[in-house]
């Protein structure tokens, strides 16, 4: 009689290497490449990327596997050459983080270690409750709190809506949804995140019914007078509020609604009080100046903010803080039998991370910020995080003294809008100008700049949140946006 054990016999492995020397050549050699990146990032812009490189790496049908070496090979030079530029210091693109040494480290033990942290007990769950801890005190909430780590602000606005909704229709809705309730309504200040949009539309509550709080055209922030007059008339109108979204550094223009006006409102009003502060929360850790931009923060009922942004670490790490954590646990654990808590063994370590979020397998993202945190200290980050704010005052400066040039929106934080300065041509004409100079650097690379729409206007934007930058970037990035404005202005398109 034969059984499914039959001819596995004491080969070891199918997957582990036949050769461990030669893994370990391989490993050096990618370890090699990695430090010459991060050593040499200045000079690695990004690029489009090959045809024929493209082409050598396809998997195709994958069929059998390629000696370990090959793979080596294939990474160094057919991968890792080929990044999206956000490691170069002149990229301003959209809002990207740099990464940092300290955090590639962290993604290699975090690899060999394999660690599942939907929970159970081992290094890897005590380590993210360390990221938790120290986040909550950098961010003033109580000691109670609760959190957790996951790809980014847009993950953490959908749980944070998600708990949101779940106190003002009660426990029950997880079973019963929607149904039989009035239509919640969120609040937003006209220019927030899309991610909030999206968030609204995924937990049910539908993206009609987030209000958009008009903002003040100078500063960018919520007009928060205008909040509590919108939440009277929905209701009304036999909506409910539910919950107001204040944005800490909004990505359009970096500005700031007046957090502490806005828990008030909430306060009064029995609302839920979200935070997005994706890049903008982490002015908490900036000089004194920065720092007030975000006071308030400390009475959100969630925050949602991202590691990968401006604290440098290694994509994708997000995280939500929760104030009530008996209320983030209600509104996200499910135990079924297969996962029942066992004492104090491997299968001990309550609370775990698949009760406060979607995920039940979750890979070790803490050790990439522990690691960042650890290496460098968070006053030298919330130096960087100054400097960065510093330099977009500076090319504020140099786009006001140039002739071609003029800033679009005050400068708040680290985001500077700007764009052509030609009184002779209307709106739409230095729109166009301004995206074509902005899609001309793209196309090399060497300076990236993304565009947005400023009162209706298509502006260049340089959001700095780059760990590498220095003022003869700025300088340099402003040099060639005066060339390029130059020659569009010379030779109009037919
Ligand atoms: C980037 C960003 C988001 C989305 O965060 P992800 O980490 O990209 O999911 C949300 N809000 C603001 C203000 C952002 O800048």
């Amino acid at each position: 009689m034969s059984g499914i054990g039959d001819g596995l016999g004491d080969l070891g492995s199918m997957l582990d290497p036949d050769d461990w020397e030669e893994y370990r050549e391989a490993l050096h050699r990618v370890a090699d490449a990695a430090v010459d990146l991060l050593k040499d990032a200045r000079s690695h812009h990004w690029r489009r990327l090959p045809e024929q490189q493209r082409e050598a790496v396809l998997l195709g049908d994958a069929a059998s596997g390629v000696p370990m070496a090959q793979v080596a090979d294939e990474l160094i030079r057919g991968i890792m050459p080929f990044g999206s530029g956000n490691t170069h210091p002149r990229f301003f693109g959209w809002v990207q983080g740099g990464g940092n040494a300290a955090g590639v480290l962290a993604e290699l033990a975090a690899a060999v270690m394999n660690s599942n942290c939907g929970g159970r007990n081992h290094a890897a769950i005590a380590v993210e409750r360390d990221v938790i801890d120290w986040s909550r005190r950098i961010f003033g909430l109580p000691e109670d709190a609760s959190g957790i780590l996951v790809t980014g602000t847009s993950q953490a606005t959908v749980l944070a809506l998600a708990a949101a909704r779940q106190r003002a229709l009660g426990d029950d809705s997880r079973r019963t949804g929607l149904h039989g309730h009035p239509p919640l309504v969120v609040y937003a200040a006209a220019g927030v995140h899309a991610a909030v949009a999206k968030a609204t539309e995924l937990v049910g509550i539908g993206s009609a019914n987030l209000r958009l709080v008009p903002i003040d055209p100078q500063t960018g922030a919520m007009a928060v007078e205008r909040l509590a007059l919108m939440v009277a008339e929905d209701r009304e109108r036999g909506m409910r509020p539910c919950c107001v979204v204040g944005t800490a550094g909004s990505v359009d223009r970096g500005a700031f609604d007046p957090l502490s006006a806005i828990a008030e409102v909430c306060r009064r009003e029995g609302l839920w009080f979200h935070v997005d502060g994706a890049f903008g929360a982490w002015l908490r850790i900036a000089s004194p100046d920065l720092r007030r931009l975000v006071d308030g923060i400390d009475c959100a009922d969630s925050l949602a903010c991202d590691f990968h942004k401006w604290m440098f670490v290694p994509y994708d790490c997000g995280m939500l803080l929760m104030r009530d954590e008996a209320g983030h646990r209600a509104a996200f654990a499910t135990r079924p039998s297969y996962l029942a808590s066992q004492g104090d063994g491997i299968a001990g370590g309550e609370p775990w991370y698949c009760d406060y979020g979607i995920d039940l397998s979750r890979g070790f993202r803490a050790l990439k910020v522990w690691a960042t945190l650890r290496a460098y200290g968070v006053d030298r980050i919330g130096e960087v995080i100054t400097g960065n704010c510093r330099l977009a005052n500076r090319l504020a400066t140099l786009v006001e003294v140039s002739p071609a040039l003029r800033c679009q929106a005050r400068v708040i934080s680290n985001v500077c809008c700007f764009g052509i300065d030609a009184p002779s041509l209307d709106a739409s004409e230095r729109g166009r100008i301004n995206a074509a100079v902005v899609r001309h650097l793209q196309s090399t690379g060497e300076i990236v700049l993304s565009t947005t729409s400023i009162e209706g206007m298509t502006v260049m934007r340089a959001a700095i949140t780059n760990h590498r930058t220095t003022e003869s970037d700025i300088e340099a990035t402003v040099g060639a946006v005066e060339r390029l404005v130059e020659e569009a202005m010379s030779s109009p398109p037919a």
